[in-house]
């Protein structure tokens, strides 16, 4: 492609940011990046609070966040923030160490064989489902596997063939039934539900698995993991003050039609031309939102295909809130609800966060699912004061909210339209329109993911 092709970005999140970098790196610099609000870093948001920032978004990385570390190494930066840690209660807000055998006597044949699963599904990974771990999710659906290895920084290309991927549309429950690994889901709800990716009975494994490889599961047991200082937000800002180009802030798109191998994108009054355009921002919203986000379907001249596959994507609901506690009744350390990580117990609290240990005047985060395939949605408040409620039984009550988010989270299909080859279809359309789709629901709803799929997409199409 010629490299003074002018490229449009929608979105300065992290996959529309890093967008600019690998194009930059790769000598195209006429792109431009426009970003609804008023910050960069989307979903990583890490608002300032007595001196300090906390994370209403993203929180942590690990060791394998290879496109997360190409900007830290662009902009200079690195992971620099307070170890995590954290312990576990029950839902009478009891804590409790559920993998520690001499705590649990009656539960030590379980947990032995737990373990035992453990490492038969991290051996079936490297076989049955060779090729599972890549970024993105093409071919899965047709047996195949196809992108750069995430074994290594390097990200060498790789692909092949293996039927035995198909697998990966089927909801995690029933894969690890299929493969006989059941108990392992005790391990991999940790980071999953409680962090807000859906339920295993609803949840394609491909989602689960491409997020939690094995190695990144292993990293979250044994807390290895990356935070920053100055929060997630942080990064990508320091990388939007390192471009050359840094994102448009305030921009409101009110429409974008393409025609005659043109882009004609209409941002706050003005009619702006391009060549092509890459949509970091989400293509399809169901529903009203609060927040007035809207899906690319709503303001793009869309065609048939794109409204018609778009519409099968939905999202998880999602809230965090940022509380303050009096001192003496601030949480010792963060700490998981397991019991509440059910669809019987949507709403409520499944994990509440305590970024600093050298202080009790910051604020602690709490986090709920209000959205099950299959039951009725959660209204906010009621959610909001469920966890509210929790926080008392948990013995650690708020006494004010600080701040509030109902965040537009996780864009996935199900199992049918993953199993027809949604990702198919849509790969196949990439750069039709002097369109590309990238974001979360192309790979996964984590930072690293949505980097990593743009500079794939960088390196495939420009
Ligand atoms: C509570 C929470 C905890 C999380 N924890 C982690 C974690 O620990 N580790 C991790 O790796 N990830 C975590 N994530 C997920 C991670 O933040 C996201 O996956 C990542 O930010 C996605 O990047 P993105 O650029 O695809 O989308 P987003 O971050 O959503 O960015 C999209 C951008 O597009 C903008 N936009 C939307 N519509 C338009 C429009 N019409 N015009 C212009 N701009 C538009 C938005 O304002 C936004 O800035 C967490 C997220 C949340 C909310």
């Amino acid at each position: 492609m010629d490299k003074n092709t002018r490229i449009c970005i929608v979105g300065g999140g992290p996959a529309g940011l890093s967008a600019g970098m690998y194009l930059e790196k790769k000598g195209y610099e006429n792109y431009t990046i426009l970003e609804r609000l008023d910050r960069v870093g989307g979903k990583c948001w890490s608002p300032h609070y007595n001196g300090r920032r906390y994370e209403m978004g993203a929180i942590m990385g690990v060791p394998s966040y290879y496109a997360v570390h190409d900007v830290e190494e662009f902009c200079g930066i690195t992971h620099d923030g307070p170890k995590l840690n954290r312990n576990y209660k029950d839902g009478n807000g009891n804590v409790i160490e559920p993998f520690e055998p001499k705590k649990n006597i009656l539960k030590i044949p379980r947990l032995l064989k737990m373990k035992k699963q453990v490492k038969k599904l991290g051996e079936l990974l490297e076989t049955k489902y060779k090729g599972y771990d890549l970024n993105g999710h093409r071919g899965v659906s047709e047996g195949r596997y196809e992108g750069f290895s995430q074994a290594s920084a390097k990200r060498e290309p790789v692909s092949g063939t293996n039927p035995n991927l198909k697998d990966l549309a089927m909801p995690f429950s029933e894969f690890c039934k299929l493969n006989g690994v059941e108990l392992i889901q005790d391990i991999w709800i940790g980071p999953f539900t409680s962090f807000g990716y859906g339920y295993f009975d609803e949840i394609p494994a491909a989602y689960v698995l491409k997020y939690l490889d094995f190695q990144t599961c292993m990293n979250f047991v044994k807390i290895n993991l990356w935070t920053w200082k100055e929060g997630t937000q942080y990064i990508w800002e320091q990388l939007n003050d390192h471009l050359k180009h840094p994102a448009r802030l305030n921009s409101h798109i009110e429409k974008v039609e393409r025609r005659d191998g043109k882009v004609y994108v209409t941002v706050n009054g003005e009619t702006e031309e391009y060549d092509k355009i890459i949509v970091t921002a989400p293509l399809y919203i169901p529903n009203k939102r609060a927040d007035g986000q809207i899906g690319m379907v709503d303001y793009f001249d869309a065609r048939e295909d794109e409204k018609e596959l778009f519409s099968k994507i939905d999202y998880e609901r999602y809230d965090v809130l940022a509380v303050e506690t009096k001192p003496e009744d601030h949480p010792e350390i963060s700490y998981y609800v397991f019991d509440n990580m059910v669809p019987k117990k949507l709403g409520r609290l499944m994990v509440y966060y305590r970024r600093w240990k050298d202080t009790k005047d910051q604020v602690i985060t709490t986090y709920a699912l209000r959205k099950h395939k299959n039951s009725a949605e959660v209204p906010y408040e009621t959610c909001k004061k469920m966890v509210l409620d929790d926080l008392k039984t948990m013995h650690n009550p708020a006494s004010n909210v600080v701040n509030e988010w109902s965040v537009y989270y996780f864009p996935h299909v199900f199992s049918e339209d993953y199993a027809n080859g949604w990702y198919e279809k849509v790969e196949g359309m990439q750069g039709k329109y002097d369109t590309y789709y990238a974001g979360e629901i192309m790979s996964f709803g984590d930072m690293d993911e949505t980097a990593e799929y743009s500079r794939e997409l960088v390196e495939r199409f420009f």
